[in-house]
């Protein structure tokens, strides 16, 4: 359990769900991460206190702030960035401004963050960012803002891989599926639909996603760049 020992973590909204456990995930196996957080202080509090971590505000819809807190947080051996948000209803009634506030976090922020963590990161560093298998296949109406942000991490880390690969900087998006949390609950009125598009009838947990973020950023995926990696119980396949 010692994967991470001394290693410097820091994880884009990280006081609840998926980011909750990735922040559990890395503390259990022994790295310094620090957090961030918009608006749930309490439960930053709780988590930072119940995991010897460090817990930030910084609103990832402030290019300027993120980018001041990744440089503030010196040399990462691994960046993750799971910050994001979804606006649901109809494209032709939604407000601009709530759509551009999505772009703003879900695309934005972990670009900023990456191309920042770079400049101090050491060679072999790790950057994750979580996307979605929305990605890939969005089969409802009503989504389609999110949709785009999350096809849009594709190809940052495709293109990002080329930048940071010659200092073995390897940059990857993990892609869930359904995952029981506050934006998505299982036992929420949308079960039924999500499941009937999956082979594994169920949501899957944070802790599921963590594994793969953990291996994403240990020592057996230096190989690993560019790519996609998809957890949804074959919702897009
Ligand atoms: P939750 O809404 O449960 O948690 C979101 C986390 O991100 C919270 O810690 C929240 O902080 C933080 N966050 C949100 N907005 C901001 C912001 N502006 N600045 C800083 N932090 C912010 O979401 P999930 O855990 O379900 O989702 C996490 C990621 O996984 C997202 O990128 C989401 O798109 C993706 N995902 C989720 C799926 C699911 O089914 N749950 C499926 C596919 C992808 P705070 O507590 O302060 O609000």
């Amino acid at each position: 359990m010692t994967t991470f020992q001394g290693k410097s973590v820091l994880v884009l909204g990280g006081s609840r769900g998926i980011g909750a456990a990735i922040v559990r995930r890395f503390a259990n196996d022994g790295a310094n991460v620090t957090f961030t957080y918009a608006g749930s202080r309490a439960a930053a509090d709780e988590l930072a206190a119940e995991t010897k971590t460090t817990a930030v505000q910084t609103d990832s819809s402030s290019r300027d702030a993120v980018i001041a807190r990744v440089r503030e947080s010196g040399p990462l051996d691994v960046l993750v960035v799971n910050a994001g948000i979804a606006v649901f209803g109809d494209a032709l009634e939604q407000d601009p401004d709530a759509i551009d506030r999505l772009f703003q976090i879900n695309i934005h922020a972990p670009y900023h963050a990456s191309v920042e963590a770079a400049r101090q990161m050491p060679d072999g560093g790790r950057i994750i960012v979580i996307g979605s298998v929305n990605g890939d296949r969005m089969p409802i109406p009503g989504m389609a803002s999110y949709a785009v942000s999350k096809s849009a991490l594709q190809g940052l880390a495709r293109g990002l891989a080329r930048d940071f690969g010659p200092r073995g900087i390897t940059i990857n998006v993990v892609q869930p599926g359904p995952i029981d949390t506050d934006a998505n609950p299982e036992n929420g009125p949308m079960k039924d639909l999500m499941h009937s598009f999956m082979a594994i009838k169920r949501h899957g947990r944070p802790e599921e996603v963590a594994g793969m973020v953990a291996w994403l950023a240990g020592p057996e995926a230096g190989f690993v760049t560019g790519a996609m990696h998809t957890i949804d119980g074959a919702f897009g396949a």
